[in-house]
């Protein structure tokens, strides 16, 4: 298939092309339609599968049509993930005016605040300190009243650390009505239960 063939805006196409993509993977092919459908999506594949650009295409080209607020919250286990996400969503979304703003630890929590304050497009960030600036700063919980898309990128590691406690505090603040999106190397019982609560029919995936 093509990146044609996958219900992308013209300009999303374009991109690709430009990155250097000449065909969607095959968790992209599977992926994308579904997501753009609304789904949320569990998908089971690797770093190198292209699972970055299944998740990003789709909710750029949501937040191309309605860019309100926080469209997205990207959870993933480590800031050195978090950085190369935010490169892969800058990069896809370099023709939408994109902000997007990476939250994790070891790095200044009042520029943090002010950047999460200004309502960026897409927040990637670690578990513990998105957690503590939601709960340490009265402004932030209503940052994320609207987010339309939840992901959590390398599922089971996120799971994996005992993020139990960070998770259930970033989804209290987060709409039900959201759609989630969980990619993982490995199916664990703990995704399993996570798949479970989600509120549209979760669309699986694996290679
Ligand atoms: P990921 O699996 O998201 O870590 O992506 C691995 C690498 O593959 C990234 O550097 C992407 O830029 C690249 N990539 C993603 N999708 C495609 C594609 N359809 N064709 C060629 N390269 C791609």
């Amino acid at each position: 298939s093509a990146f044609s063939d996958l219900g992308l805006a013209e300009w999303a196409i374009q991109t690709c092309k430009e990155l250097g993509m000449r065909k969607p993977t095959p968790v992209q092919t599977h992926c994308i339609p579904k997501i753009l459908a609304g789904r949320d999506v569990l998908g089971i594949a690797q770093t190198g599968s292209g699972k970055t650009a299944a998740f990003a295409l789709p909710i750029l080209n949501r937040l191309a049509e309605d860019p309100y607020g926080v469209f997205a919250l990207v959870i993933t286990p480590t800031r050195e993930l978090a950085f190369q996400l935010a490169e892969q969503f800058r990069a896809l979304g370099s023709c939408l005016h994109l902000r997007c703003s990476v939250v994790v630890g070891g790095m200044d929590m009042i520029t943090q605040a002010k950047a999460l304050v200004s309502r960026p497009h897409v927040v990637v960030a670690t578990p513990g300190r998105v957690k503590v600036l939601l709960e340490e700063n009265p402004d932030i919980p209503k940052v994320f009243q609207r987010t339309k898309f939840l992901v959590l990128d390398e599922a089971d590691r996120v799971l994996d650390v005992g993020f139990e406690e960070e998770l259930s505090v970033i989804f209290q603040c987060l709409p039900k009505n959201r759609q989630t999106l969980l990619f993982s190397a490995t199916m664990t019982s703990n995704l399993q239960t996570l798949l479970e609560l989600s509120a549209n029919k979760a669309y699986f995936y694996e290679a």
